[in-house]
């Protein structure tokens, strides 16, 4: 069942996302060779704390910590730990928190200094597929016309997308209806209707779409062992098109990066 939100529980998520948003902000400042995942986890649990907020993901199904941290083939849900970063490296990030009984939920992958050029052009179309799915995240339009153009522009690069893990309907709960596959069938799938709050969330291999789970039970690698990459934003349908109520301006702003990609789907000026 699909849970649409008003136009002030949307405005609530904004704030839920916000504090997302501005985490990975605070967490960008840090990631440079030689800081561990345990060093950064320890960081967005504070800045969440500090912003009135829990973290989302920490005790739930039983999660150990505050963000997820997946270097190089590992795809998601891989767990912090004291190994330390190393130039080369990239590293998926993926936060939740709690605000005004609301998930934010948020991801972006960090290059560690200089990174292989094909890595590169991985993060790029990586992040380029979520505006294209977000773009298709509309009234008139059904789930499957948003898995389609991230596929679409992924598989034409020769990456693989994952098939097992997807994005999800946000709100009171971590995982609402309905599931957002990164591929799929133009036409098909749920409607889109007004005030349905999702995070659309591309997770896409540089080789093959295959992929394993540890023994750990969270960590899921490529099967390749060759890089992931995942990026993720919040998005509401306010007034028939796509609003995004999450944003990479925190980091961009750390990382020194000039960006205006977000623009197009934010009817009202940003305020950080
Ligand atoms: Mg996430
Ligand atoms: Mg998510």
């Amino acid at each position: 069942m699909i849970v649409v939100k008003t136009k002030e529980e949307i405005e609530l998520m904004r704030e839920a996302a916000l504090v997302v948003s501005k985490t990975l902000g605070e967490v960008a400042k840090a990631v440079k060779p030689g800081v561990t995942s345990l060093e950064l986890d320890k960081i967005a649990e504070e800045c969440i704390r500090d912003q009135g907020a829990i973290p989302g993901f920490l005790g739930l199904y039983d999660f150990p910590n505050t963000l997820c941290m997946s270097p190089n083939s590992q795809v998601v849900h891989g767990i912090p730990n004291d190994i330390p970063l190393v130039e080369g490296d990239i590293i998926s990030i993926d936060c939740g928190a709690i605000k005004n009984d609301f998930y934010g939920d948020h991801a972006y992958t960090f290059a560690i200094g200089e990174i292989a050029p094909e890595t590169k052009k991985l993060l790029e179309v990586t992040k380029e597929s979520l505006y294209v799915g977000i773009r298709e995240f509309k009234l008139g339009n059904r789930v499957g016309d948003v898995g389609y153009a991230i596929q679409k522009h992924c598989e034409a690069h020769g990456y693989g997308v994952v098939r097992e893990l997807v994005g999800h309907g946000l709100g009171r709960k971590m995982h609402e209806d309905p599931e957002m596959p990164n591929y799929g069938k133009r036409g098909r799938g749920k409607k889109f209707i007004e005030g349905m709050v999702v995070a659309i969330e591309p997770m896409i291999n540089m080789g093959t779409q295959r992929i394993k789970q540890h023994r750990d039970g969270w960590t899921i690698t490529t099967l390749d062992n060759k890089p992931s990459a995942h990026f993720e934003h919040d998005v509401a349908i306010v007034d028939g098109k796509p609003e995004l109520l999450s944003t990479f301006a925190y980091i961009y702003d750390a990382l020194g990066i000039d960006s205006n990609e977000e623009e197009e789907f934010r009817q009202k000026a940003l305020v950080l």
